[in-house]
């Protein structure tokens, strides 16, 4: 079947060969084997369904929540001589059933469903009864309540295709899984360990940079200027701060579109065919834009502020760059877009366990922006990648400024949290090192500690910062919550034994005069 496979690849993509990774999927699904694939954007998932859908005798499955893209999905596979349809709410009730009654009579191999679709029993009821070869389960993260964009409506899927009389196969596609996440699909798709394909997460073409402390709008002016013609996206958290940085760029004279969940249906749409057809240079959205976009020269892609996990970032920012062409993947950070996002979870209707666990995400996040090791490598082990190399392009590796002991100064702030009994955050352990006259620190007798004041000479934000370093360096561990305690971890003994030194890039100036500017 690969043979065939390979042939129809060069017929209706123009592609030679499969890449590793859609080799091993296929081999899989046309064995009939439960499968998943994790693969990064760009990776070719599609390709893992549709040839698929071409072998097949059967109907292939997609359910997909990208409903908007569906109709061009659809196009597009139309334009290669692929027969698909797709059913979602933004057709009327003929057309439903013109659709089905094609389905029925096997005019459409592939067919594109909404997972919602899959509520209305009289749909269930008909998919039960069609000779379905291969469910394909696209964003397959959507179905763990431990990934970062649950949703509910994925839930009913398991029990749908159980009841499929053609017992078909399933495959399982993200670009996004923690070992955790990729367990829990797994065990609800049925899909055995073995079968599950991954081909790393690496993207060789994206540099990663962190931005600290610049100003969000200079920063963005600035490198608009010094890249008139590079496309890209400007993400930001809320739909407040889309709209305040698209009318600034807009006045400053940039073709600029903008994308949230407040605009009308028509008005989103439009702004995506004019970023994607490149009317418009730059898109300023909140995460409501993107998934999926199939636009391939996104050359860079800015956090006006930080997401609120590693797994939503890496998506985002991974848009860019799908044509393979280097790319750049900037994080303007401010401690301030911690907090939002603490808000944000903290008002969240979450149960106190998925809470926790959203906190931990966040910790992650941030700790993302205070190493000083390669942010790709970081990313990587994050999603337990087996091949960790640093990437040698992102801020981190490319920061070449000599690195100072910081041993002493490190062993004076774990024995100040180690004496104020590991129960305070960042802020009152700073003003206890720096020796502040503040009436809290008072109340509980900190004075008196033999470590108040110990760092007197280092303004409280240095201090501060140098925790969070050490934190983003795990000596230090914040319990997950609204109030973040400090805590030692078990890597602080060596230190304060005298076995390992702590080391620290030498922070003379701001961080992001020291570093070239991607
Ligand atoms: P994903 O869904 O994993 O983000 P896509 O399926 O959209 O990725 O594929 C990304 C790009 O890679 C597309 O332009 C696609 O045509 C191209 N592509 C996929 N498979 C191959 C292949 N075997 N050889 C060359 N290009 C490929
Ligand atoms: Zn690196």
């Amino acid at each position: 079947m690969l043979l065939e496979a390979e042939q129809l690849l060069k017929k209706h993509y123009g592609y030679d060969e499969f890449r590793k990774g859609q080799k091993e999927i296929l081999g899989k699904v046309f064995s009939h084997k439960n499968t998943m694939g994790v693969m990064p954007t760009g990776g070719g998932k599609s390709i893992c369904y549709q040839i698929p859908s071409l072998v097949f005798d059967g109907v292939t499955l997609v359910i997909s929540p990208l409903i908007s893209l569906m109709k061009d999905q659809v196009d597009e596979l139309h334009e290669a001589g692929i027969d698909a349809t797709f059913i979602n709410s933004s057709l009327g009730y003929e057309e439903v059933r013109e659709r089905i009654q094609g389905i029925q009579q096997g005019t459409y191999p592939l067919v594109y469903v909404a997972p919602e679709r899959l509520e209305s029993a009289s749909f269930s009821h008909l998919l039960q009864s069609l000779p379905i070869a291969l469910v394909a389960v696209d964003e397959a993260h959507c179905l763990s309540q431990w990934g970062h964009d649950f949703r509910p409506s994925y839930l009913r899927i398991p029990e749908l295709i159980e009841q499929i009389a053609s017992s078909p196969a399933v495959l399982a596609l993200t670009a996004t899984a923690t070992p955790e996440v990729t367990k829990d699909i797994c065990k609800s798709l049925s899909i055995h360990s073995d079968d599950v394909v991954q081909t790393g997460f690496a993207r060789k073409n994206l540099s990663f940079h962190v931005m600290k402390g610049v100003d969000r709008d200079v920063y963005i002016k600035d490198y608009l200027k010094r890249n008139p013609s590079h496309s890209g996206i400007i993400y930001a958290a809320t739909r407040k701060e889309v709209e305040r940085l698209h009318d600034r760029l807009h006045q400053q004279g940039v073709a600029v579109g903008k994308y949230h969940g407040g605009l009308s249906t028509d008005d989103r749409r439009r702004m995506q065919e004019e970023f994607v057809y490149d009317q418009t240079q730059v898109m300023v959205a909140t995460n409501a834009f993107g998934m999926g976009i199939n636009k391939s020269n996104v050359r860079f892609v800015i956090h006006a502020q930080m997401p609120r996990n590693i797994e939503s970032y890496y998506q985002e920012a991974g848009r860019a760059g799908r044509d393979g062409e280097d790319s750049a993947c900037i994080l303007l950070f401010s401690a301030q877009d911690i907090r939002i996002q603490q808000f944000l979870i903290d008002q969240s209707s979450m149960e106190d366990d998925r809470k926790a666990n959203e906190y931990a995400k966040l910790q992650a996040m941030v700790n993302f922006c205070h190493t000083e090791n390669c942010l790709q490598a970081y990313i990587l082990a994050y999603f337990k990648d087996t091949n960790i190399k640093p990437c040698g392009r992102c801020s981190e590796c490319v920061d070449d400024r000599e690195t100072v002991d910081v041993t002493k100064e490190a062993q004076m702030v774990f024995s100040c949290i180690k004496r104020m009994g590991e129960r305070f955050g960042k802020t009152m352990v700073a003003q206890v090192l720096v020796g502040s006259a503040n009436q809290k620190v008072k109340d509980f007798s900190f004075q008196k500690l033999t470590t108040y004041g110990l760092l007197k000479n280092r303004t409280q934000k240095d201090v501060s910062q140098f925790i969070d370093y050490l934190v983003a360096s795990q000596y230090l561990a914040l319990t997950s919550g609204n109030f973040p305690v400090l805590q030692l971890t078990e890597n602080v003994v060596p230190v304060l034994k005298g076995e390992v030194n702590v080391v620290k890039k030498q922070a003379i100036q701001p961080k992001q005069i020291q570093k070239s500017d991607p």
